[in-house]
């Protein structure tokens, strides 16, 4: 994937946010680009922006969620273009809630999206990049909630640990297959995410909580996503496993890193230790 001129990119969530701003930055190197998301207007707008701007686009409205919608959209993108060489499963919504309180249908909703999308565009497009042999690259868009765990993001953090831990096994596999894979971890990003709620099944209308206001506000005051999607061309371009944004988020990488050792570090204790205490306990009563 040394030359991304001429080829063909597929991108969900490509009408706003992230999923558009790669796509704007593949645009500017002669990418040709099918673009798939729910919001059939936003996508209309986002197709225009791009075609105006010379691009050679296809608008495709697709629900992730929908293995069937995603196979859809594959063949429409076949129909027009032959091929696909660049596959970003972006698509994926916010869900913020206290443990304890949170409908199962909402945790299902997003585990559909943000988890299920990614597969199925995996388990689609795979085969449709190995078959003509010219190579590929899939970036799965997980974020910083893939790495770092805070409260009240559950379902988030939960989504988005998986997409880095699946994203991880298809780079191992996919590498002698000739596809790259990168899982790309932003941390805050100018985009609508924190409106994604509006969707939720259990309750449209739901008044926003206390930590979904801060996260506006830091989503708001976060990095272009124009930015994000030139890092996302060098880091393929460097076959980078994990594409993070903002650096000023290491200590919460270092935090994690060093509560893993400090558990690690107690492993082989903990197993001696209970050894030693099963051997004390007379045999039959344990
Ligand atoms: P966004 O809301 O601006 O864009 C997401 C797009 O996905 C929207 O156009 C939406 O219509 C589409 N979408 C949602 N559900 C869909 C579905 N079921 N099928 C098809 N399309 C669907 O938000 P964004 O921030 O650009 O989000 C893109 C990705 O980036 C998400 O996976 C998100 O979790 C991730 N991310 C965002 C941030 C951030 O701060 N914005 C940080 C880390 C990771």
């Amino acid at each position: 994937m040394e030359d991304l001129a001429g080829k063909v990119a597929f991108i969900t969530g490509g009408a706003s946010g992230i999923g558009l701003g790669f796509a704007r930055a593949l645009a500017r190197r002669g990418v040709r680009l099918a673009l798939a998301d729910r919001d059939a207007a936003g996508l209309a707008a986002a197709a225009d922006a791009l075609t105006d701007a010379g691009a050679e686009v296809l608008a495709i409205t697709c629900d992730v969620a929908d293995a069937d919608s995603v196979q859809q959209a594959a063949d429409s993108t076949i129909a027009r273009f032959g091929k696909v060489h660049v596959v970003m499963n972006n698509a994926g919504v916010s869900l913020n809630g206290s443990s304890g309180a949170i409908p199962l249908s909402d945790w299902r909703w997003i585990v559909d999206i943000n988890l299920m999308g990614v597969v199925h565009g995996v388990e689609i497009f795979v085969p449709l990049i190995e078959s003509h042999g010219e190579g590929g690259y899939i970036i799965n868009t997980a974020s910083m909630a893939g790495h770092w765990a805070s409260s009240f993001m559950a379902p988030y953090t939960a989504t988005k640990f998986a997409v880095v831990g699946y994203s991880e096994t298809l780079a191992q596999e996919l590498a002698p297959r000739g596809i790259g894979v990168s899982a790309l971890c932003p941390g805050w990003v100018r985009t609508k995410i924190a409106e994604s709620g509006r969707h939720l099944p259990s309750n449209a209308d739901a008044p926003q909580s206390e930590a979904a206001g801060a996260i506006h506000d830091l989503i708001n005051n976060g990095l272009s996503p124009d930015v994000v999607g030139e890092v996302v061309i060098q880091a393929m371009a460097e076959k980078r496993m994990h594409i993070f944004t903002h650096d000023d988020m290491r200590p919460v990488i270092d935090l994690r890193r060093d509560a893993l050792q400090n558990d690690f570090g107690r492993a082989a204790d903990a197993v001696r230790e209970a050894e030693a205490r099963l051997s004390e306990t007379p045999s039959g009563t344990e």
